[in-house]
């Protein structure tokens, strides 16, 4: 079996470490991967003001192609001892789904696996980067009314993602779904969403796309759960989704992060 981890950063990334692609690609071999995916956050829509404080949640346009030509000439170098591919963590932004899609149509045909995110909310007038912090996570709290509010939200962006038309270069995997949990031991939601969850299942089954199985919240003291846990990714096994692990990670080290507790699901 293909041992795999397809969501992977790289130096690229503004808001990660500044680890070299070959650090992470020797790290993927020494953990006996075959094939690794980097999935840089794509450039927002340049009409989009990124709500992040830094302003740092993913790359500039300038660096579309020196990214893209990078990991070609590293694809060559490593062809014999692991597969690499190209790909983005693209944001599903609601109303800015024009954009995104031109994004996709111009540099598609470079990529070959990406991943669909959620990460910003429209909370009242203003967007959130929910998972920037347990501040910003907060002011969502505040702006729409509670935290079940935020999580139900959050839910509904990740179902319009699924359903959203982004052409034919769209990705076919969905990112961690249930990052609204970032922060639960701070902020606990009241219900289990199971309604919300199940529809988001679903439709990811109807429309032939895999989930990202992603460790990354168990790195996170808030968090300490696999995105989604173990319940639902048991949930869309029975629904034989193609579950697609994601160490997300943002330096070399947290590569192929605690593959072991998700190997059964693949
Ligand atoms: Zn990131
Ligand atoms: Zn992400």
């Amino acid at each position: 079996m293909e041992k795999r981890d397809a969501h992977i950063h790289s130096p690229f990334c503004p808001h990660g470490t500044k680890d070299s692609f070959e650090e992470y690609i020797e790290q993927a071999i020494k953990k006996g991967f075959s094939s690794i995916t980097f999935t840089e956050h794509a450039p927002l829509p340049s009409s989009f003001d990124d709500p992040a404080p830094l302003q740092d949640s993913a790359i500039k346009l300038e660096d579309v192609e020196p990214y893209i030509m990078e990991i070609k000439r590293l694809k060559e170098q490593y062809k014999n001892k692991i597969t690499i591919k190209t790909g983005f963590e693209i944001d599903y932004i609601a109303g800015f789904e024009e954009e995104t899609e031109e994004f996709l149509n111009k540099y598609g045909p470079h990529l070959d696996d990406s991943i669909l995110s959620v990460h910003f909310l429209q909370c009242q007038h203003k967007w959130i980067c929910i998972d920037y912090s347990p501040d910003t996570f907060a002011e969502a709290i505040r702006l729409t009314g509670g935290i079940d509010e935020v999580y139900q939200l959050y839910f509904d962006q990740v179902l319009k993602s699924i359903q959203a038309e982004l052409g034919p270069f769209k990705p076919k995997r969905v990112g961690h779904i249930t990052l609204a949990a970032k922060f639960k031991k701070k902020y606990p939601p009241f219900q289990s969403f199971s309604a919300s969850i199940m529809e988001i299942l679903r439709e990811i089954k109807e429309k032939g796309y895999e989930l990202d199985m992603n460790t990354a919240g168990l790195r996170k003291p808030l968090c300490r759960e696999i995105y989604p846990n173990l319940d639902i990714l048991k949930l869309a096994k029975q629904l034989e989704i193609p579950l697609v692990f994601g160490s997300d990670a943002h330096q070399a080290k947290e590569l192929g992060a605690d593959y072991p507790l998700i190997q059964d699901f693949i």
